[in-house]
């Protein structure tokens, strides 16, 4: 069966977000640990994840994949910045213990002008102070699509730090399709060469997630603008050979297009009638 769902909001709490996820047939669930901007997390509501477990067992919802808000930059130049993305971070990974077993994706970062070098520093010294043996949750680096000064751009970029992250159990990729097709990697025309490319060099027992996005933009665009499925330039017979590719199959996929709960429910439909199971 795909495993297939989207973005939803978790301000109501787990249990409405999970029946939101069941209304529209949804078996995995995306949601941000926080407003977006960044901010404050609401308290767990033990009794609330009680119910969404429930709930989550009885319909298959399989994988939880927590969204750190996108503006935290764990390689600012400024280290209040720096230790606000780092605070923020472990104050989610806290939260997580109470799904053990999923996963928390993060934008790498953007350098904003001091280099890759120095980015990529930053964003290992942060990972390996805040990576603890004793976690039970996976932490996921997204593919970005290069816009401004976004660290993660390539697939080598995301080895880089992986291969410098000192607990490497913990750590693993989200690939976003938008991204990597505004990235210059021709997932239309070119999917099981990109794939090999990402096994050589990244490794695909590495890859955890997919952020399944159409892109309104073109191939190495670097512009970052979700479409619907099948609005953009990948196209849906793309996507359609995405879903079905023997390596990305089984992996969990996550929608995060410019959707309304009614439009991902559609679009869920529409990617299930295009699964061979
Ligand atoms: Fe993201
Ligand atoms: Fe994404
Ligand atoms: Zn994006």
């Amino acid at each position: 069966m795909l495993k297939i769902g989207c973005h939803l909001s978790v301000s109501k709490g787990f249990y409405e977000m999970g029946k939101q996820a069941v209304s529209i047939n949804a078996n995995t669930i995306q949601f941000f640990t926080r407003n977006p901007r960044g901010g404050s997390a609401k308290e767990i509501d033990e009794e609330d994840v009680r119910k969404f477990k429930e709930l989550a067992k009885e319909n298959k919802i399989e994988v939880l994949l927590a969204h750190a808000p996108y503006t935290l930059n764990a390689c600012a130049a400024t280290e209040n910045i720096r230790n606000f993305a780092k605070n923020t971070m472990e104050d989610d990974l806290k939260r997580m213990e109470y799904f053990p077993g999923n996963y928390y994706n993060f934008h790498p970062g953007s350098h904003v002008g001091q280099g890759v070098d120095i980015g990529i520093n930053y964003i290992v010294e942060m990972l390996n102070e805040i990576i603890k043996p004793e976690q039970h949750t996976k932490i996921l680096l997204e593919t970005m699509a290069g816009k401004g000064s976004e660290i993660g751009r390539n697939f080598e970029e995301i080895k880089e730090i992986m291969d410098r992250v000192e607990l490497k159990e913990h750590i693993g990729v989200c690939l976003d399709t938008c991204h990597i097709f505004d990235g210059g990697y021709d997932i239309v025309n070119k999917l099981d060469e990109v794939i090999d490319e990402f096994d050589k060099i990244i490794g695909l027992k590495n890859l955890y997630a997919i952020h399944l996005n159409d892109s309104m933009n073109t191939l190495e665009s670097h512009k970052d603008r979700h479409a619907k499925i099948g609005e953009g330039k990948i196209g849906i017979e793309a996507i359609t050979r995405i879903i079905n590719h023997p390596k990305l199959r089984n992996l969990p996929f996550f929608l995060e297009t410019p959707n309304e709960l009614e439009g991902y429910g559609k679009e869920i439909a529409l990617l299930r009638s295009k699964y061979e199971e």
